[in-house]
């Protein structure tokens, strides 16, 4: 139980701070690697890491109450809700890995990271399904008007049903912006389930390697903006990607067209967007993904009534929290065990650098 709460059954964080006593306890004696969780993560991980580390829980997940505690940790396990900074990296001297609980690493400053031979690493795999799946149920349940006809009939204005207002997928235009692992299943579900065309824009993949029948892949990006009834967003946070998303590409887009960003909020400009909304340059939007998280409740995107959105949740599924958890957990082990992770953007930077030192160190000698 945490010193706030008075009834032990209902505390969340119980089942945790047990755990994190009896790891303590066994370990007496033991030199267990300290790993920090900037916030609760499922069973399945804590399992994965009994006996074999000593468990640390911030209690909030702020820079400042995970700074403090990552002083002393050797890998942190990561979630979204804390941006790891170069400060927090260099004040950290015994860390050796962050862990992410998923594939998104912009909130790890990755080059200071580096910099410090801390390890970076993610989950990629187990949630690209479910994401696709989201992006495509929100372009679903947009075109259907399924929240107002749900609040209509609830009310009993059963006539809403002659405002025909539900438009079909079948035949309308995706255009895909970033065709990588989740991208590509939405082209999938889009085109063999819904009977739907799709456009991509990514400059990084060649048409060579798309073995998706039916993709058009574009090389013009306001081609795709133009054209598309449906824009859905599926690349990493960049330099490049960043506000890639603003006023000058909505006035492009077709008044009727839906955009749905399940990949990073910072893609698109928000204040861009609500104005693209108001004036009717785009007919609405469907938002897992904010520029800040968790969003200011007065967000004036939530004042507008052609706009769903969902808490950054497309890729917690009953089916993939655990292993999102397990594999986070699992991959802060490999990497103090000395070993490679299966997805690191900087493991192989830091082993050329350790490498090029051991060698320097010998040709001084
Ligand atoms: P991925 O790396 O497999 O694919 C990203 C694609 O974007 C690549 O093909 C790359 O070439 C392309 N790209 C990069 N820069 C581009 C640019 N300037 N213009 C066009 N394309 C560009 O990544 P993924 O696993 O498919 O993930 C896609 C996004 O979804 C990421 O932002 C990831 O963080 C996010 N994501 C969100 C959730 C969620 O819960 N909402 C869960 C998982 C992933």
């Amino acid at each position: 139980m945490c010193r706030s709460c008075t009834n032990e059954q209902s505390c969340k964080l119980a089942p945790y701070n047990y755990l994190r006593s009896r790891l303590r306890s066994r370990q007496q004696g033991n030199s267990l690697h300290k790993i920090l969780l900037s916030e609760p993560i499922d069973e399945a991980g804590l399992k994965v890491l009994e006996g074999r580390a000593e468990i640390v829980i911030s209690p909030d997940p702020s820079e400042e109450s995970v700074g403090k505690l990552l002083k002393d940790a050797d890998a942190l396990i990561l979630r979204t809700a804390t941006r790891v900074t170069a400060d927090m990296i260099k004040a950290a001297s015994s860390l050796k890995v962050i862990s992410r609980t998923g594939g998104g690493l912009s909130n790890i400053d990755i080059e200071a990271a580096t910099e410090h031979n801390v390890v970076v690493c993610g989950v990629k795999g187990p949630q690209d399904r479910f994401v696709a799946e989201h992006a495509v149920l929100m372009m679903g349940a947009l075109a259907k008007r399924f929240s107002y006809l749900d609040e209509q009939t609830r009310k009993g204005n059963f006539k809403s049903r002659f405002e025909y207002l539900p438009d079909g997928l079948a035949g309308k235009r995706v255009g895909l912006i970033g065709l990588g692992r989740i991208g590509r299943i939405v082209a999938d579900i889009c085109i063999k389930g819904f009977n739907m065309e799709v456009w991509a824009y990514d400059p990084y993949v060649d048409a060579a390697s798309i073995v998706l029948d039916g993709v058009v892949l574009s090389d013009n990006l306001n081609e795709v903006l133009k054209t598309a009834d449906f824009l859905s967003l599926h690349v990493p946070a960049t330099e490049e990607t960043i506000g890639l998303i603003g006023k000058d590409q909505f006035t492009l887009m077709k008044p009727t067209a839906f955009i749905i960003n399940t990949s990073r909020g910072e893609v698109i400009r928000e204040a861009d967007l609500v104005e693209a909304l108001k004036n009717g340059h785009i007919a609405g939007a469907g938002l897992d993904v904010f520029e800040k998280e968790p969003p200011d409740p007065q967000n004036q995107l939530f004042q507008l009534e052609n706009v769903l959105v969902t808490p950054h949740s497309a890729a917690l599924t009953k089916q993939t929290v655990a292993k999102l958890a397990e594999g986070a957990a699992e991959n802060a082990l490999i990497v103090l065990e000395g070993k490679k992770p299966p997805y690191s953007p900087n493991w192989d930077i830091i082993q050329d650098k350790k490498q090029t030192h051991v060698e320097s160190k010998a040709i001084s000698h």
